[in-house]
C-alpha cells in the first residue's frame, strides 16, 4: 500500500496525533494553512469522498463529529472551517478522504 495516509494510520511514517478512536486518526497537517489545521482521516482506505459507499455514512458522520470533538478540545468557539477536498477541481492532493480542519484565525470566502 502506497497511500501515505494509511502509512501514517499505521505509524510508519511519524505524524503529530490529535485524536484516536478504533475508526478514525486525527494529526497536525505538517503544512499548517491556520494556527490550527488537523486532518481527520479513516482509518480504512476511501479515496475521497466521491467514492463513499452508502453504508460508509456512519463512518462519514463519525468524522464530522471527531472534526467538532476535536474543535472543542482546541476551544475553537469563535468558530472554524471544516473542508473536504474531493479530486482534481477540489484541489484533493491525497487520495485518501481527509477532512481539514482550520481555525484559530479568520478565514476567508470563498476559499481560492
Ligand atoms: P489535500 O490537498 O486536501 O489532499 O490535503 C492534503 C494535506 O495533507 C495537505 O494539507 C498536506 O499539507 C498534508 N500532508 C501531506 N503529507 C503529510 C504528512 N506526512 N503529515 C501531515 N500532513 C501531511
Ligand atoms: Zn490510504
Amino acid at each position: 500500500m502506497s497511500c501515505i495516509f494509511c502509512k501514517i494510520v499505521d505509524k510508519q511514517i511519524p505524524s503529530t496525533p490529535v485524536y484516536e478512536d478504533e475508526l478514525v486518526y486525527a494529526f497536525a497537517d505538517i503544512n499548517p494553512k491556520a494556527p490550527v489545521h488537523i486532518l481527520v482521516v479513516p482509518r480504512e482506505h476511501i479515496g475521497s469522498l466521491h467514492d463513499a459507499a452508502k453504508d460508509e455514512h456512519a463512518l462519514l458522520g463519525h468524522l464530522l463529529w471527531v472534526a467538532a470533538e476535536i474543535a472543542r478540545q482546541k476551544n475553537l468557539a469563535n468558530g472554524y472551517r471544516v473542508v473536504a477536498n474531493t479530486g482534481n477541481d477540489g484541489g484533493q492532493t491525497v487520495d485518501h478522504l481527509h477532512l481539514h480542519l482550520l481555525g484559530g484565525r479568520q478565514l476567508t470566502w470563498p476559499p481560492g
